[in-house]
């Protein structure tokens, strides 16, 4: 019989009636099942959550006491990593090498950075204002936090959102995506060991369109922090206006790689394989659009074909595997017609585009790597995001014609730029529409560093001191200590 995954409401693990079938993309068999949260256990999370906000002992912990807690959770991931790092890759199809030293460690990591930072976040700020006057700044916690998670990193983002709003004295609820919710649910037994007081965390897989508004229009919750597409963002946003709260929006992207021609073009081609390839291009930082300055342009494409073309695609649970399945057939639909419109909107197809003919993956959800060459820029596929394992590649001339094409689309969560020229780099940096800009690297992501995007690709930071406080609200005390009552107002009505 396959595992059995259940809720985790204040503090108790709950089976639901109605339960979903977790598949392996892989292979396209069931894992395990999960349990579905109905409305009765979003009002339930609801009223754990805010009860252990308002009248729980978590609020009132002194700093180094909520430190130790969140030190344990990190502990418990770091115990528990090879098992989370194998469950992760059979849910979403992420290859193992990916899992093992990226997602896991990093998702400890998160923890780790909160729990040895956050003492020195919170600090409240004293400003005299005049002679007299003078003005206490405190960071309080929002109170109750609703996280919800996208299907590509379950358990990673997860953990950016969980360490800070905890860091920060907050209560949560979590919702992961109910296609790949295991690795969170496992985080319910991680935080159970820990000691956390029951409601602090509550996590509830679910169905969005089910119990997303009740969820989300709730006048006991505080704040919301999502990460997903546009589209659920834009449901989420409406949701909250029937009561106003606090919003994170990280949404999707259709990111730009600018390489000029003084580069060392094997570090830039195999770099920019990896910005699109990872995670089967399932990123949301994911460098779909690469444009290549002319001088070096034919022999990038035939360089970055021949080794888009070696990547091995295998079972996302074998070591040797650098490519995976998609997460589901849909998602591979998806890929597939939009490079099907790419073609007849004038796009040449140089690499990939089908399903492989491997007989051991013919049950997973596997495609190819795919390059698309001479890509129209008005065409569907050079503005939308895809989400799989497809990448542009089109010729620019200077540093002016490549900010206005990484710039002509309406996401701005990322862009690269590669060249050896810092000065030139630095100053195109600062004309790129985009929340995060690496140069001559790309997809570093460090715990001390804010992460997040401009225009649809969303608002808010996760990560740095300015993600953390995200999760608190700033209260402003000011003091009149003028000994004969000075201030105007105070004889306003001359009595
Ligand atoms: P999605 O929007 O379909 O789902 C995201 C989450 O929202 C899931 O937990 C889902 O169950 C939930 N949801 C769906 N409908 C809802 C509703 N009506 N109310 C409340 N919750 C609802 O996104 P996805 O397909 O899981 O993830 C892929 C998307 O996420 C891509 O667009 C990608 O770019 C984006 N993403 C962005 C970032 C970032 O940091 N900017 C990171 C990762 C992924």
């Amino acid at each position: 019989m396959s595992p059995s995954y259940p809720l985790f409401i204040n503090g108790k693990f709950i089976e639901t009636a109605e339960k979903q079938n977790i598949i392996n993309p892989s292979t396209g068999k069931v894992i395990a099942e999960a349990s579905m949260a109905s409305l009765k256990d979003v009002e339930l999370a609801l009223a754990g959550a805010r009860q252990a906000f308002d009248s729980g002992p978590w609020p009132h912990f002194s700093l180094v006491q909520r430190k130790d807690f969140i030190l344990k959770v990190a502990q418990g991931i770091l115990d528990n990593a090879a098992g989370l790092a194998q469950l992760e890759t059979q849910n979403t199809g992420k290859p193992i090498k990916e899992t093992t030293f990226m997602d896991i460690p990093s998702s400890a990591k998160a923890f780790e950075f909160a729990a040895n930072n956050f003492m020195s976040y919170l600090t409240h700020e004293e400003l005299n204002v005049s002679e007299d006057v003078k003005s206490r700044l405190i960071r309080e916690p929002m109170g109750v936090v609703v996280l919800i998670v996208p299907w590509n990193y379950p358990l990673l983002i997860t953990c950016w959102k969980l360490a800070s709003a905890l860091a920060c004295g907050n209560t949560v609820i979590l919702k992961p995506s109910s296609i790949t919710p295991i690795t969170a649910l496992e985080m319910g037994k991680i935080i159970h060991t820990a000691g956390l007081p029951a409601g602090v965390v509550n996590i509830i897989n679910g169905s969005g369109s089910k119990i997303g508004e009740e969820l989300c229009a709730d006048k006991r919750v505080d704040m919301i922090s999502f990460t997903g597409s546009n589209e659920t963002g834009k449901q989420i946003l409406q949701y909250a206006s029937k009561n106003v709260k606090k919003m994170i929006m990280e949404l999707g992207g259709k990111s730009a790689s600018l390489v000029f021609d003084d580069v060392d073009l094997e570090v830039a081609v195999n770099s920019c394989l990896a910005s699109i390839f990872l995670n089967q291009g399932q990123m949301c930082t994911a460098m779909s659009r690469i444009f290549v300055q002319e001088g070096i342009y034919d022999k990038f494409l035939a360089d970055f074909v021949e080794k888009a073309g070696r990547i091995r695609l295998g079972l996302a649970d074998d070591f040797e595997t650098q490519m995976g399945p998609l997460i589901n057939d849909a998602q591979r639909k998806k890929v597939i017609a939009y490079i099907e419109k790419a073609k007849t909107e004038g796009a040449k197809l140089v690499c990939g585009g089908k399903i492989p003919e491997n007989a051991e993956l013919k049950n997973g959800y596997f495609f190819e790597p795919t390059v698309l060459a001479d890509v129209n820029v008005h065409s569907h596929i050079f503005k939308e995001e895809v989400f799989g394992p497809v990448v542009l590649i089109n010729k620019f001339s200077g540093p002016d014609e490549a900010a206005i094409l990484a710039n002509s689309v309406d996401f701005g969560l990322a862009a690269c730029i590669w060249s050896k020229d810092l000065s030139m780099a630095e100053k195109l940096a600062g004309k790129m529409d985009a929340g995060i800009v690496w140069i001559n690297t790309y997809g570093m992501f460090y715990n001390q560093l804010p992460y997040g995007g401009f225009k649809q690709s969303g608002f808010g930071k996760e990560l740095g001191r300015e993600g953390l406080l995200e999760y608190t609200r700033l209260k402003n005390v000011i003091l009149d200590q003028s000994a004969d009552g000075k201030p105007l107002v105070n004889y306003w009505y001359g009595f």
